[in-house]
């Protein structure tokens, strides 16, 4: 990776992030990565709660941008906010020397579900190439600047969405700005969505799309409603917490064969979404050892969903990050005082300095999996024999930076690796611990110690 702007002075502060925060103690068993990254430290230091903050106020003072709301107005409505986001992006792309490219995606949504009559629905969307021509991967980070109020037809209303989700919104575009000063093989997205609040109708445009063009979207995670760690008055807070959806076995009624692979020899809960999830997870706490990333293994929350899903559908991993509690008093809300309580979606209310912990939650691990070298290809566990030993091999990762690979492995009821080793060759064998009592996974791992995604190891016969 390459560094385009020297800020080192201010790295040397970087330990003082850390200084009154004590890691979880939920935590016993966490794994980390062996080998920070000084540039990803940097980036994460980078990362400006004050300027999050501005950007929440900034997209809350449009009053409203609801999906059907006002478009002409330069300071009212869903068109004035796509606006701005669009000339924050390139006003980043030229602090970056225009490396970082923003593009509209813009179609007409016909009438459907919570759509009444035609409506225009523009994406955002920044894009920083990565640096390797052979690596195809993409990775995407996503917020929906669209909002609503009580009613979700309600075009008129005020409704700030400042937690939902210009949190989100925020977080993503404050990713653009660090990490478009960077350099990373793979290619990373950085999308602001709208159609959200009418049926995620902005991110299913943008991944039905990418299916279709065969992108290789190596992972996505959308963030919405990460700027509040309290629920309930208070009764509820985790400050240090954020919740990481990651589905497991898609709930489809026809299994693909691909699927039934996994589930033959265990494999469920090791399928591409929960491997990007864990990794996710292990980067993020490695670099932010004050945060606790809250694995929750399914899709999303009852009655709810996010743009991740589309993506999901689309067969990609994808994964959705939201703040540990829910304050339902101040989302989907007119902004309205009733025996005292305020109810909407104000400013005000959202958490700045836990806004940033998040953000920078995402950046780590962002930054590292577009550093990664590209996973290591037709993972094998040899099952010729009976015998209570494991015997892996794979074909090596296509990528020039790879050091070597790790060689992970849990019980099968644990839900994060417990063990690794490893190896600069193409196979391994775990002398007496047998596959038929833990679970597998293989991960190239950079020569700056960046690690992949794992893959899951499916038997074969010699
Ligand atoms: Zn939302």
């Amino acid at each position: 990776m390459k560094r385009y702007y020297t800020l080192l002075p201010l790295l040397l502060l970087f330990p003082l992030l850390f200084v009154q925060c004590q890691p979880p103690e939920t935590q016993p068993d966490r794994m980390t990565i062996e080998q920070l990254d000084s540039d990803i430290q940097q980036m994460v230091f980078d990362v400006s709660a004050d300027t999050l903050e501005k950007n929440v106020y900034r997209l809350a003072d449009f009053g409203t941008r609801h999906t059907l709301s006002e478009t002409e107005s330069d300071t009212f409505g869903i068109g004035a906010s796509w606006r701005w986001i669009r000339d924050e992006f390139e006003r980043y792309s030229e602090e970056s020397g225009g490396r970082l490219q923003v593009e509209l995606d813009r179609f007409i949504q016909e009438p459907m579900g919570r759509i009444p009559e035609p409506v225009e629905i523009v994406n955002v969307v920044a894009t920083l190439p990565g640096a390797d021509p052979d690596d195809d991967r993409i990775f995407v980070v996503s917020g929906h600047y669209d909002s609503r109020a009580s009613n979700v037809m309600d075009g008129e209303s005020l409704a700030p969405g400042a937690n939902d989700d210009a949190s989100g919104t925020v977080a993503v575009m404050e990713m653009a700005r660090v990490m478009s000063a960077y350099e990373f093989p793979a290619t990373i997205v950085f999308m602001a969505v709208s159609g959200e609040e009418q049926g995620l109708l902005g991110a299913r445009h943008w991944a039905e799309r990418a299916a279709e063009e065969g992108k290789n979207i190596a992972g996505m995670i959308t963030n919405d409603i990460i700027g509040n760690h309290a629920a309930d008055d208070g009764a509820l807070t985790d400050p240090n917490k954020v919740r990481l959806f990651a589905e497991g076995v898609p709930a489809v009624s026809e299994l693909e064969p691909e699927i039934r692979r996994y589930l033959q020899t265990g494999g469920e809960n090791d399928m591409p979404t929960r491997q990007f999830a864990r990794t996710v997870k292990e980067v993020a706490e490695s670099y932010l050892p004050d945060m606790d990333v809250w694995l929750i293994y399914r899709r999303d929350r009852y009655l709810r969903g996010g743009d991740h899903i589309p993506f999901l559908e689309q067969g990609y991993p994808a994964l959705r990050f939201s703040e540990p509690h829910e304050e339902f008093r101040h989302q989907h809300q007119d902004i309205r005082e009733e025996d005292g309580v305020q109810y909407g979606d104000l400013p005000e209310f959202v958490d700045y300095d836990y806004l940033g912990r998040v953000t920078r939650v995402n950046l780590a691990a962002l930054a590292n999996l577009a550093s990664s070298p590209r996973s290591p290809e037709n993972v094998g566990m040899n099952i010729s024999r009976l015998e209570n030993d494991t015997r892996l091999r794979w074909d090596p990762s296509p990528s020039a930076h790879v050091a070597g690979y790790e060689v992970l492995w849990r019980e099968t009821a644990s839900p994060v690796w417990q063990h690794r080793e490893f190896v600069e060759g193409t196979e391994f064998t775990a002398e007496l611990v047998s596959k038929d009592n833990w679970i597998f996974g293989v991960r190239a791992v950079s020569e700056g110690g960046h690690v992949g995604i794992p893959v899951y190891p499916m038997p074969f016969r010699e």
